[in-house]
């Protein structure tokens, strides 16, 4: 094998806690690929358009983009897939001989291991906490794979909630999205009635500036028909999933999430699929060491 690695990468800020590194360089060295992946923590987003025109001077092959840029980086790039336009919001980029794609892997990402619960989430609610990157791709995945009867983006900015709710109903006219203010008693009622709730905020995260205590307090919120579902995977045991799971809901770790669209995004700068039992066990020995 040659020495000169082809280089990957994750594009993010506060990102010393990501486990995106030990994902792809242990998919890479199990399949005997040429390949090793970085962190590139780019603190200020002044220094964005310079870190992905980086990506073309120094011939990167490829990068994950995360929390705060997914959407602020569309605008740097030379095209988009048909899913990342949609949603506006990118997590992975090719660079196809200079030429910078981006795609959104965080759709598929967030479908896989919700599949399981298809029936139990046709013609019910669903809440999701955010307005963010994360938030966008998991509407655009209930919209395409589930059959919800209506969707909350429950939210403290509503100016961004409203504009994301806009954006969706521009183009799908018949989705029933709503959104509610975080802080209003309203948004607990509604919530409770919900099926499902995704926390997509950073909220309870390893992430050093991330609020730690639950947004709404698990007393209030959960009872045992809920699906709990928190797209933050470390720490694996967040206090949003703690709540459910004594309430006697089902959760989903977002750890779930993480491996499935690692291994489209891994899928689409080598080709290959991504051992996927290898990678889940080795994150969750990981995630395990550091509780
Ligand atoms: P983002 O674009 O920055 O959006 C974060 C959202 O959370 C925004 O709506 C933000 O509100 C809200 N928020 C942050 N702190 C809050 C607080 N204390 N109270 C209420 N709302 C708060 O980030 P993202 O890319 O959507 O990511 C969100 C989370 O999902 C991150 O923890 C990320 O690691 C995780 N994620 C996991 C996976 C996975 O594979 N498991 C994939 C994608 C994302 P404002 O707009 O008001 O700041």
């Amino acid at each position: 094998m040659s020495v000169v690695k082809k280089v990957l990468g994750l594009l993010g800020s506060e990102i010393s806690y990501t486990l995106s590194p030990l994902m792809h360089n242990t998919a890479a060295e199990a399949l005997g690929l040429n390949y090793c992946y970085n962190v590139f923590d780019v603190h200020s987003p002044d220094d964005l358009p310079a870190a992905v025109e980086g990506i073309r001077a120094l011939g990167i092959m490829g990068v994950n983009v995360t929390i705060p840029y997914k959407e602020r980086v569309v605008k740097y790039l030379d095209s988009l897939s048909a899913e990342a336009s949609e949603v506006q919001a990118v997590n992975t980029i090719v660079n196809q001989d200079g030429h910078l794609i981006g795609h959104n892997t965080d759709i598929y990402g967030f479908s896989e291991p919700l599949k399981a619960f298809m029936s139990e989430l046709e013609k019910e609610n669903i809440a999701i906490l955010g307005s963010g990157g994360a938030a966008r791709a998991a509407i655009q995945a209930l919209k395409n794979e589930f059959k919800p009867a209506s969707i909350f983006i429950v939210a403290r900015n509503e100016a961004k909630s409203k504009s994301l709710k806009e954006d969706f109903k521009r183009r799908n006219k018949s989705l029933k999205l709503k959104t509610l203010n975080i802080a209003d008693p309203e948004a607990i009622e509604t919530m409770r009635d919900c099926k499902l709730i995704v926390n997509a905020t950073p909220v309870g995260s390893a992430k050093p500036s991330a609020r730690k205590e639950d947004l709404i307090p698990a007393e209030k919120l959960w009872t045992k028909n809920h699906i709990a579902y928190d797209l933050v995977y470390n720490p694996l045991q967040t206090p949003f999933l703690k709540g459910a799971k004594e309430a006697g809901a089902k959760t989903i770790s977002g750890l779930e999430m993480l491996v499935y669209q690692g291994a489209k995004s891994f899928e689409l700068w080598t080709g290959k699929q991504m051992p996927i039992e290898l990678i889940r066990n080795t994150l969750l020995k990981a995630l395990e060491t550091t509780l």
